[in-house]
């Protein structure tokens, strides 16, 4: 799947449209989800132009790659939920009903999250 840059992560990435911003710096972006699943639901994005987790791991650099992932590390800090613990996932394709075609970490955190899976 080639990436779509009419995304609406895209479009929050260029400024086109708001988020409310958790973290930003120069490999990621993360913000609260607008439908949130949790007391605490924030979304970790890359700025690159990357489908899926499989399409950032395939075609990312090691810096991005890196960079990514410590900036995902850092949003945790911040939202303190160490303590407490939290869920990180990333729908991808159909069967995971990803409804955003740009790769992104879902952080959940702030009550019980039950055994597995998001409903
Ligand atoms: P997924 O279904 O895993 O692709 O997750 C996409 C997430 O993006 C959903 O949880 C949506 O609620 C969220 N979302 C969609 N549009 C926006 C937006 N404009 N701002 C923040 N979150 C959004």
């Amino acid at each position: 799947m080639s990436y779509d840059s009419s995304n609406i992560f895209a479009k929050i990435l260029r400024g086109e449209i708001p988020c409310k911003k958790v973290y930003e710096d120069d490999f990621a972006l993360a913000f609260h989800d607008i439908q949130p699943q949790a007391p605490i639901h924030v979304l970790v994005i890359p700025k690159g132009p990357y489908v899926s987790y499989d399409d950032f791991i395939a075609s990312a650099d090691d810096v991005e790659i890196v960079g990514f992932y410590r900036a995902v590390t850092k949003v945790i800090g911040q939202l303190d939920i160490t303590a407490g613990g939290y869920r990180l996932l990333s729908n991808a394709g159909v069967d995971a009903h990803q409804s955003v075609p740009h790769f992104h970490f879902h952080i959940l955190a702030g009550k019980d999250l039950g055994a597995k899976l998001l409903a």
